[in-house]
């Protein structure tokens, strides 16, 4: 298999009382075990759509194998992301950058919590780092993989799909994000934000970072 589930970097219920052990559970074991095998599905199908030179289901595929390594991608952040000593604000590097292109923490905080509530439908708020510019941004993702520019890579994702808050906090999707803060892993970030930062495009356009 190409695409594998990794383990959980905790038990199920450790982010309690902020994030229910059951939702873990089944948003670990069913969902993002459903994206890993569905990524895996597309690559396979693929294959033998190459070798039957049978691309009338090509579209279909495509969007399948973006939306399912997407998920898988984002989910395995999001367990990383996210800590039972989370919480409180980054430091040093995260919290100069943050300053930097954000104005403030509590600006950056207001701008992912707005675009974390405004998703319409299923999706994602995420800070991501867009190295064309060599800065940090907000992404507002659709799905698992709308509405994101080309070579941005995500460093802190929210999900905002229902089937990661609705079991504990039903309608209620801004409490859930409130919870999310609680439980950020900021030095998770920091570490991702060190490997990315050196992330080049290989284009002559230099990279201002
Ligand atoms: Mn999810």
């Amino acid at each position: 298999m190409t695409y594998q589930l990794p383990d959980l970097p905790y038990d199920y219920g450790d982010l309690e009382p902020h994030y229910s052990g059951k939702i873990i559970e089944l948003h670990h074991d069913k969902h993002h075990a459903a994206y890993v095998k569905g990524a895996n599905e597309a690559l396979e199908k693929l294959v033998a759509a190459r070798d039957k030179n049978d691309f009338s289901s090509i579209n279909q595929l495509e969007k399948n194998l973006a939306f399912n390594v997407s998920g898988h991608v984002l989910h395995s952040l999001f367990w990383q992301n996210l800590t039972p000593d989370g919480g409180g604000e980054p430091e040093r590097e995260v919290s100069g950058l943050i300053d930097e292109h954000f104005g403030s923490f509590e600006g950056f905080k207001g701008h992912l919590e707005h675009a974390a509530n405004g998703v319409q439908g299923s999706g994602w708020a995420a800070l991501a780092w867009e190295p064309m510019a060599g800065r940090l941004i907000v992404e507002q993702i659709y799905d698992h993989q709308g509405n994101v520019g080309q070579g941005s890579v995500p460093l802190l994702v929210c999900d905002m799909w229902e089937h990661a808050y609705y079991l504990q906090f039903h309608n209620e999707k801004a409490d859930w994000v409130k919870a999310f803060w609680k439980l950020v892993n900021w030095d998770d970030v920091a570490q991702r934000l060190k490997k990315v930062r050196r992330l080049e495009l290989g284009l002559d356009h230099p990279v201002t970072a």
